[in-house]
C-alpha cells in the first residue's frame, strides 16, 4: 500500500513538472525591452536590492519559498550565450554575495539555482535570470518543495510594503 503511494506520489509530481513547463505563458519572440519586465523601471526600484556596473539583484514578488532571490544581467541579453564573460563572471560573484546576505535574513543553509534559456524550457521573462530560491534544514520535504515551485506563479503577490521591508533588509546585510 505504502509503495503504491508513494509510487502515485511520483506520477503526480512527474505530471505536475510537466504541466508548470506546458501552462507557463511563454513570450513572445518579438517582444523588445519595452514589455520586458527587468527592464522595467519601476519593477527594478521596487525589488532590486543590489547593482553594480554589471549585474542586478531583485527580491521576487512571488517567492516560491521566503529568500527567494534573482540574479539578472543589468543589460537586456535574453540568454545565457548571449552575455559577456565578464557578465558571466560578475554574475558568479553576485550569486556568492546574495547566498551571504540571503543567509543571514533568512537563517537559510542550502540553495537551488534555476536559469532557463527558451521557450521549450520555459523561460518565462525573455531576460536572463538566475532564480536562487533557498531552504532551511528541517523545511518542507522535496515534494512540498516542487509543489511550491510548481504552484509559485499562481500565487498572490507579496504586498509592496512587505517586499519593501525585505529589499531593505538585504541591502543591508549584502556586502
Ligand atoms: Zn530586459
Amino acid at each position: 500500500m505504502r509503495k503504491k503511494l508513494s509510487l502515485l506520489t511520483i506520477v503526480l509530481v512527474c505530471l505536475m513538472g510537466g504541466t508548470y513547463f506546458l501552462f507557463i505563458k511563454p513570450f513572445s519572440h518579438s517582444s523588445l525591452n519595452d514589455s520586458c519586465a527587468f527592464c522595467d523601471p519601476a519593477i527594478l526600484n521596487n525589488q532590486k536590492f543590489y547593482e553594480d556596473d554589471l549585474v542586478l539583484a531583485l527580491y521576487t514578488h512571488k517567492p516560491i519559498l521566503p529568500g527567494h532571490c534573482l540574479i539578472i544581467s543589468k543589460k537586456h541579453a535574453e540568454r545565457f550565450e548571449m552575455l559577456t564573460d565578464d557578465e558571466i563572471a560578475q554574475i558568479g560573484r553576485v550569486i556568492k554575495k546574495v547566498n551571504q546576505a540571503v543567509m543571514k535574513v533568512f537563517g537559510t543553509s542550502s540553495y537551488l539555482l534555476l536559469q532557463k534559456n527558451g521557450l521549450e524550457v520555459g523561460q518565462s521573462v525573455p531576460h536572463v535570470h538566475f532564480h536562487y530560491v533557498p531552504r532551511k534544514a528541517g523545511d518542507d520535504s522535496t515534494i512540498q518543495f516542487i509543489i511550491k515551485m510548481y504552484i509559485a506563479n499562481a500565487k498572490q503577490p507579496m504586498s509592496p510594503e512587505e517586499i519593501r521591508e525585505t529589499v531593505e533588509k538585504l541591502r543591508q546585510a549584502i556586502e
